[in-house]
This record gives C-alpha cells, structure tokens and sequence, in this order.
C-alpha cells in the first residue's frame, strides 16, 4: 500500500430542491484539489484545498473504489486493520457513498461496503495456500450507547467495550456471524439495517445523529485452500497466523450544533455525538502533534473502537489512527486535519 491515510472528497449533484430553488454550485474541482467560492462575499477569492483526490458530481462510487478504498482492503486480507469513513453532513452523500442507493445489484450505484464484500470473497475464493475465518459485526453508536445491530432489538442497549490484553478494545457482548461469501454478508448489511430503523420512531434524526460501523474481521490459517469456514474448527482459532480487520464507518452528520436549532433533550443528544466526532478531531490533533504524549482516544466510544487493535501485536513499530498503519505521521495526519477543516467551513 503506498499510502497510508487517504482523504478524498466526492461531490455530489445539486438535488431536486436545491435546483428548484436555483440553488448555485459553488465549487470548482479538479484532479486533486477543490476551489470553494463563498457566495456571500462575491468578490472574495476562492479558498483552495487539496486532497489525495477529488470527485466530482458525475463520478462513480466504483472509481472511487477502485482508487481509493481497493489496497486498503488487500492489506486488510494481509493481516493489517483498515477502515474507511465518511464525514460530512446529513444530505451530502455518505450513506450514498458507503451503502449504495440499495437498487442495484451490479455496477453504477453499488456502494463502497458491498464493493468489499465481493472483492474479498474473490481474492479469499482463489487463495491457495491459505483458509481465511470471516466474522462481520454490525454496531451503531448513539448518544454514546453501543448497540448490536445484528442481534434481536431487545436485549442490551448500551454494551460495554473491553480492552482485552493482546486483542485491544473490543465489545465482547456484540453478535459476531461467521460469513462465507459475499451474499451473507450482504444479508447481514441488510438486517442490521432494518433493525436500525424500526428500533426508533425518530429515523432520520436518529440516522443522521448515529454512528455506523460494520466490521469483517479476517484470520488467516495456513493450509489447503478454503474459503469454507466450516473447514476451521473453532479449537483452531488461537492458532490464526494473522488477523485483519476492515472497519466501514458511516458517521453521524458533521453539522453544527446552532444550526439544526435543536433543544432539550435533543441537544443533549447532539452534544455526544458531537463529542465523538470532536473526539475524533482530538485524536488526530495529538497524534499531529509529536510533542502531544497522550492520545484521547479513551474520550468517546468511537475513538476508542477505531483505535488499533491486532494491528499493534503484530507490527508493533506502527503507530496507528483509526486502525491503519501511519508511518509518516504528521504528512499522512495532517491532510485529515485539512480535511476536517474543509468540512467545516
Ligand atoms: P447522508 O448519508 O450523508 O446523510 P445520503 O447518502 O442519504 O446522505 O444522500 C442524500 C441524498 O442525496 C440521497 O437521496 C442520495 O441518493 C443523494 N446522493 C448522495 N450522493 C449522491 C451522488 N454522488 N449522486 C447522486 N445522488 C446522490
Ligand atoms: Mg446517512
């Protein structure tokens, strides 16, 4: 993998109502950088930034894929832990980007997570001289509660994290599914969805003020080529000869808080979700920082879910955000900073 960290932004179309009400882009993209104008201040210069890539309004979820997201999920089948997110604002295209609009099976709108379900049951089914064990999770992080979307919608609201020695920060109560093609995992993908939704009367708020993370966890085992699951005794499992993990996150909408008008309770609400994404800030700003000692990612549930897990026992050198390997520290950190100062403007 020649780059450890990748921030790229996608653009999406103007929608119906922001073109009906004549709506202006304001925007200008190329290859690798974004020229924002800002249409309150007409003779104001654009503001420039720059990204490992940008995508415009017509770009296809599968270039950014192919791009972007496909080395990381090959290191990821090597043992190492990968994750991808999505930041921004509810309405600007996350759930388009990481889920796909659902309808279609092929091509053009399938998302960044099924891309993966596909790409690493591909290179698992031609492996030779290795077995791969595949779990997927499925969570959701609201109001710093954790909940299990793949389990029956009573139960445990709010699990608790553990920090197991040698394995990391896990959530020991969550339901894991053994998954041996790309269709169950999809499955998977699409009950934890439903459940998601009918758990709450409140969806959209809640989806928006949410975070997501499906995970797929893969051993590795040397022996005959496999790609079945059932192969591997679970007596074998200590004996994985290494362990990756590809983390999908789709996060709760950036917006700020004196925007969406929200009050009471609900602002209560929106200041924790706020806390893990402000968290997530601190985290990268202290791992910036060379002279920063303390991580924070103990401040919310979700730094403390991305921090890195397997990657550290096996690669001990690594310093690690967000369970990828950063060698270069502050040049790979730093465009996340840019990239969470880009958001906010
Ligand atoms: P978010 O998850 O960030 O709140 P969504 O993914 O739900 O936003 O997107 C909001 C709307 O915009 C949806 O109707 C979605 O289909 C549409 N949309 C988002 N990105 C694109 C895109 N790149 N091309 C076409 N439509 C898009
Ligand atoms: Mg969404």
């Amino acid at each position: 993998m020649s780059e450890n960290v990748k921030v790229v932004v996608r653009c999406r179309p103007l929608n119906r109502k922001e073109n009906e009400s004549k709506c202006e882009n304001i925007v200008e993209i190329n290859e690798y950088a974004i020229s924002v104008l800002n249409p309150s201040a007409r003779n104001s210069q654009k503001k420039m930034f720059t990204f490992d890539s940008v995508y415009d309004m017509i770009s296809k979820t599968e270039v950014i894929y192919n791009e972007m997201c496909y080395s990381l999920v090959e290191s990821t089948l090597d043992g190492y832990n990968g994750t991808i997110f999505a930041y921004g604002q509810t309405g600007c295209g996350k759930t388009h980007t990481m889920q796909g609009d659902g309808s279609a099976k092929d091509g053009y709108n399938c998302g960044i997570i099924p891309r993966c379900f596909e790409h690493i049951f591909e290179t698992i089914s031609m492996a030779t001289n290795i077995r791969y064990l595949a779990l997927v999770s499925y969570l959701e992080i609201y109001n710093e509660n954790i909940r299990d979307l793949l389990s029956d919608s009573t139960g445990i609201m709010n699990h608790p994290l553990k920090e197991m020695p040698g394995v990391g920060v896990t959530v020991p109560t969550l339901t894991t599914q053994p998954v041996i093609n790309a269709k169950q995992c999809y499955y998977w993908l699409k009950l934890g969805n439903k459940n998601r939704v009918t758990a709450t009367t409140l969806m959209n708020e809640q989806s928006s003020r949410s975070h997501t993370i499906f995970t797929i966890s893969l051993e590795q085992f040397q022996g005959p080529s496999s790609s079945s699951v059932s192969s591997i005794a679970s007596g074998d499992i200590m004996g994985g000869i290494r362990r990756g993990k590809l983390s999908l996150v789709d996060l709760a909408g950036s917006e700020r808080q004196r925007k969406t008008g929200a009050q009471g309770s609900r602002f209560k609400e929106a200041t924790k979700i706020n806390l893990s994404l402000s968290a997530l800030g601190n985290v990268i700003s202290s791992l910036v920082d060379s002279k920063s000692k303390h991580v924070p990612y103990r401040d919310s549930k979700l730094t403390r879910l991305l921090q890195t897990q397997t990657t550290t026992r096996l690669y001990p050198h690594c310093v690690t955000l967000a369970g990828q390997r950063i060698f270069q520290i502050n040049q790979k950190l730093t465009k996340i900073q840019k990239m969470l100062n880009f958001v906010s403007i």
